[in-house]
């Protein structure tokens, strides 16, 4: 006997555009797939349109083109409260005048849902909220109500959650904790999150995906881990963590399938990048590597060999961070990079400012991306 599966309820935006009445276009032709049952993330700087894709898909914003659908149901001129949709707010809008478990139960009664109060006792099990169902918000800390306006959304069963900079009033303790505690609710409830934030961190400790979102286009899409080690875009190297960007010269491809790389002359010394990483077809590019990819030592002391050697650096400066130190080397042709160091001992103590260095890195961590973007683009926009 053959199991028949439930059609997937998949949230898919296709085409979807913003205009503002203003002529501001803040969502520019968005096609996204997010599937049922993940944590998604929609991450960029203030500005760049997320608020309003999520306001579109919630219904409070109409779409000037496009369309929105839950599987193949069609929602994009649904009204709001129509849709199998909820939003969790950074501004908990939780009624003062109501105990924790009347807000909780506020949704379902509404509705006149029948055993509402078993629902409610579910839920504020799960939202770790029991002990509190007798007080009012004044009484709860910032955590405690953000997690009582989360409770009052999945009451609802919604099949989409929208979450909007939830944790946005939280400090970073609270957040930090607040964040994990988002993650086991997703992963117990099984419905789709999608959750709007600037903040990288909070997307790659929650997201199973990422888009990464700039001036109404999504710049690039995929697990936190392919994000941070293979960056596409100057701006995804730049916004996600930070990234050593160098001028090359392409100056030959080998090998095909899976082994083929292309050769660049990076400042006198040619290095051998995979395919896989190069995101140009120009002659030139931005040769990335991630700050704690790059290995150093004191000039003649013997190295781990891991591929790619410059001599003749010079450490400019030095910030001790206690679990890393943050170096700023000068490279022989006079441009600064960043090298993250792990404080793990071995060294018996900082490189000083002044000495000169070996640095090197494994090729297989660096990428290649299109010259004629924007260096500093995502450079501090978190
Ligand atoms: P933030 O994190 O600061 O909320 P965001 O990425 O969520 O930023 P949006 O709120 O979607 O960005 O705004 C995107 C752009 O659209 C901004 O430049 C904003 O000024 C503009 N915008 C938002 N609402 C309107 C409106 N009602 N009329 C005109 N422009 C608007």
């Amino acid at each position: 006997m053959s199991a028949v599966s439930e059609p997937r309820r998949d949230l898919r935006l296709a085409g979807l555009h913003k205009r503002y009445p203003n002529g501001y276009t803040a969502v520019k032709s968005l096609d996204l797939e997010i599937p049922q049952g993940t944590f998604f993330a929609l991450l960029g700087p203030s500005g760049c349109g997320k608020t309003t894709t999520l306001r579109m898909v919630a219904g409070l914003e109409d779409v000037t083109s496009g369309t929105i659908h839950i599987g193949d149901q069609d929602i994009t001129h649904e009204r709001a409260y129509r849709r199998p949709v909820n939003t969790v707010f950074q501004n908990y809008a939780l009624f003062p005048h109501l105990t924790i478990a009347q807000n909780v139960e506020f949704g379902p009664k509404r509705r006149n849902v029948k055993d509402s109060a078993a629902q409610v006792r579910g839920i504020l099990e799960l939202t770790e909220l029991t002990e509190q169902a007798g007080k009012k918000p004044a009484q709860l800390s910032g955590g405690q109500q953000q997690r009582v306006a989360l409770a009052r959304a999945l009451i609802n069963r919604p099949e989409v959650l929208l979450l909007d900079e939830p944790l946005g009033a939280l400090d970073l303790k609270l957040r930090r904790s607040m964040q994990l505690e988002l993650k086991r609710i997703q992963e117990e409830v099984g419905l789709t999150f999608v959750h709007v934030t600037h903040d990288q961190e909070e997307a790659m400790t929650m997201a199973d995906q990422v888009a990464v979102m700039n001036q109404g286009v999504i710049e690039q899409l995929g697990s936190p881990y392919e994000l941070y080690t293979n960056p596409k875009t100057t701006f995804v190297a730049n916004f996600l963590g930070r990234s050593n960007l160098i001028k090359g010269n392409v100056v030959g491809r080998e090998g095909s399938g899976a082994d083929a790389v292309v050769k660049v002359d990076m400042h006198g010394t040619v290095i051998s990048i995979k395919q896989a990483r190069v995101h140009t077809d120009s002659k030139e590019g931005w040769i990335g590597i991630r700050p704690e990819k790059l290995l150093i030592q004191p000039e003649g002391t013997p190295s781990e060999d891991p591929g790619n050697h410059f001599s003749s650096a010079v450490v400019s400066s030095a910030s001790y961070l206690g679990v890393s130190t943050e170096y700023v080397l000068t490279m022989p042709w006079g441009q600064e990079l960043i090298c993250f160091e792990q404080n793990r001992g071995v060294r018996g103590g900082l490189v000083s400012v002044g000495t000169k260095v070996d640095v090197s890195w494994r090729q297989e961590y660096v990428y290649l991306l299109d010259s004629s973007q924007d260096v500093e683009a995502g450079r501090g926009e978190a």
